[in-house]
């Protein structure tokens, strides 16, 4: 659905509010410290666990943010984005048979990498119009061979981040069945006056999180794919062994200036969201003016939206397809984001990505506008 939506918007000159990328540079210092990083011979493979003074940044970030006392040396692992640090994690904890508890809608590549594994994915619904996580349904999707949860907050494509109390509520249930979880995190720094809490703060959960980061996200420098994984040094070292028969080694100019972002003060990582906030808030609002309902997006790149009053009788892809083509706008309908082997998924509500220039989010709005009215 994502190549196809694509396709369909190069193919109608459509604006891609599809993908979820930025469309301005990342910082200009971060850059360039990349940038001059290659030019001072240390361009060999990195150490296989990454660069010391980026695992020590992953630390001193957990730290900061946190509260988090992570060892740089045994704790921390650079991968080659989040996408391999989710393999890696996996890769680590779960076997073939195993269990793992996931939670609808979700990330696109979770489901594909348990099948890889031949772990057998159990996937709770989070209920529209609140993207409420039914306990009930939640304690039942844990059993016996659970291995492992996959929780993704701030959430992708709900834009939902968990709250403490479900967190309360997921961490009993993981403790209660001596599971492991991968903390997919990456969006950790794009919440609006929400406050992110990872997973790994909560009593006993330091030893059974995977935490996972990307500098792809925390300074819009999508394609750059560095990640890091905080794990406890147990774990991490067998995380460390999947990196190795998967990559090996991650750019080390890109390792040395995603350390220098990291350490970057707090005024930066307020002003992303600050700034991000302002486009969610642009774009809800232009989308309440023409009649959809959206749903809390509190944090990521985005925000769903009903397209219940405007899509008379279509289903979500039909709906996308028809925008892309009629009103040059393309989005993902959010059915994308289910388990095609589950129950039927909701075909009502479609992803806008915000993270565009707001001129961008202005002149969808004016297209969407005159398609719909
Ligand atoms: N997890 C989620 C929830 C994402 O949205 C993304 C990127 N779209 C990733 C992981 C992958 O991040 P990276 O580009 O660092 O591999």
């Amino acid at each position: 659905m994502f190549t196809v939506m694509s396709q369909l918007a190069v193919k109608h000159d459509a604006i891609n509010l599809g993908q979820g990328f930025p469309d301005t540079e990342g910082p200009a210092d971060i850059i360039a410290v990349a940038a001059e990083a290659l030019k001072d011979n240390r361009n060999q493979y990195a150490p296989l666990t990454g660069l010391p003074e980026l695992r020590e940044a992953v630390a001193a970030s957990n730290k900061r943010f946190y509260g988090l006392e992570i060892d740089p040396a045994t704790e921390v692992v650079v991968t080659s984005g989040a996408t391999e640090a989710l393999a890696a994690c996996l890769m680590a904890v779960v076997e073939a048979g195993d269990e793992v508890v996931l939670i609808e809608p979700l990330y696109d590549t979770y489901l594909p990498m348990l099948k890889l594994i031949g772990a057998v994915p159990k996937c709770v619904r989070l209920q529209p119009p609140h993207w409420e996580l039914p306990i009930e349904e939640l304690r039942a999707a844990f059993g016996p061979k659970t291995k492992a949860m996959i929780l993704n907050s701030p959430m992708n494509p709900a834009g939902k981040v968990f709250s403490q109390a479900e967190l309360d509520l997921i961490a009993g249930l993981v403790r209660e069945h001596d599971a492991y979880v991968v903390c997919d995190e990456v969006y950790e720094h794009l919440t609006f006056h929400v406050k992110h809490i990872p997973l790994m703060t909560l009593p006993d959960m330091r030893e059974r999180c995977m935490r996972i980061g990307s500098a792809g996200k925390s300074f819009s420098l999508t394609g750059w794919k560095v990640g890091y994984v905080t794990a406890p040094a147990a774990l991490a070292s067998v995380i460390a062994k999947a990196h190795q028969v998967m990559v090996f080694a991650t750019a080390p100019n890109l390792q040395r200036a995603v350390a220098h972002g990291l350490n970057k003060d707090d005024g930066y990582y307020q002003g992303l969201s600050a700034d991000l906030e302002l486009r969610r808030d642009l774009l809800r609002d232009g989308l309440h003016r023409l009649g959809f309902e959206t749903l809390p997006a509190d944090g990521s790149y985005f925000i769903v939206a009903d397209i219940t009053r405007h899509a008379q009788g279509r289903t979500d892809v039909e709906f996308a397809k028809w925008l892309v083509e009629h009103a040059g706008v393309a989005t993902i309908p959010v059915s994308a984001f289910y388990d095609p082997e589950g129950p039927a998924a909701p075909q009502n509500l479609i992803r806008f990505a915000f993270c565009k220039k707001p001129e961008i989010l202005e002149e969808a709005l004016r297209r969407l506008e005159k398609a719909l009215t």
